[in-house]
């Protein structure tokens, strides 16, 4: 079996994921588009400011006509829990209302069909998982940092590699930039961009950003394109012999045969290595 790279023959694979669908999401987003960083952000889609007020206040979330600002490339948008209801608190009516309501209101919004999501609270439990699950989602990222930059092993109880404001993420930061890896590694840093207004620290985000933009060792990409590439690059089928390879997937995978000799396995196709 040979070892996955991204598309771009990459091994470390950079993304965000910031929730609740709030007013300075537009902001990230251009810092994001100027550096080509890519994203996902998680919204909950009964819940907007008013139309004709001030994104003042605490937690500013965008009035429905400004979501239109997540119509741009590079960006993925995800479901949040249509009223941000603790999935583990509610009756399991309630819980499949709150995952279909939401992927059902933002497909229309978005003309796509939604396949990532991020727990509400960052809770979850087993029958949220199953729901998740039969309700077509492939991921769905919590709360709990995980301070590491290794792959997920589980992509619906999904653990992001630290909060932007956590004091150990610098150091991940360098960590990710520096080591050269053997498999492939993820960098997955989660927040609320309101946090940035409230603690005057938007130089902290633009500093990890540019930090990391423009390098041809890592692959940019939104939360559900990582998770795709990974479920693919996993789904490949060998021979007993290893010669031969078939990959099932709608996803292009690229294998490292040897050092700086990578073979594509296109979608449906069967290949020798
Ligand atoms: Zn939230």
């Amino acid at each position: 079996m040979l070892k996955a790279l991204f598309p771009n023959g990459a091994k470390k694979a950079f993304t965000l994921s910031y929730d609740d669908g709030c007013y300075d999401d537009i902001r990230l987003m251009e810092l994001m588009s100027s550096l080509n960083i890519k994203g996902t952000f998680n919204i909950s889609s009964e819940l907007y400011r008013p139309d004709g007020t001030e994104p003042e206040g605490y937690w500013p979330r965008m009035t429905r006509a400004e979501t239109e600002n997540y119509k741009r490339p590079g960006v993925e948008v995800a479901l949040h829990g249509v009223t941000h209801r603790d999935f583990t608190k509610i009756t399991g009516p309630e819980l499949v209302y709150e995952i279909m309501a939401d992927k059902h209101n933002l497909e229309n919004m978005f003309s796509t069909v939604i396949r990532g999501a991020a727990y509400p609270y960052g809770t979850f439990d087993d029958r949220s998982v199953e729901t998740l699950r039969q309700s077509g989602i492939k991921y769905c990222r919590t709360v709990w940092s995980d301070y590491s930059l290794n792959m997920p092993s589980d992509w619906l109880r999904l653990r992001p590699t630290a909060h932007h404001a956590d004091p150990k993420l610098p150091e991940l930061v360098d960590k990710f930039l520096t080591e050269t890896p053997r498999d492939l590694r993820m960098m997955y840093i989660w927040g609320h961009t309101p946090e940035f207004r409230r603690d005057k620290n938007w130089g902290l985000i633009e500093d990890i950003l540019s930090k990391v933009s423009g390098r041809e060792d890592i692959w940019f990409a939104t939360n559900i394109e990582i998770c795709e590439y990974d479920l693919a690059a996993k789904s490949l089928e060998y021979s007993a012999d290893g010669r031969f390879v078939y990959n099932p997937t709608a996803v292009k995978v690229l294998l490292e045969r040897r050092p700086d000799d990578a073979v594509a396995v296109e979608p449906g196709a069967l290949i020798e290595l």
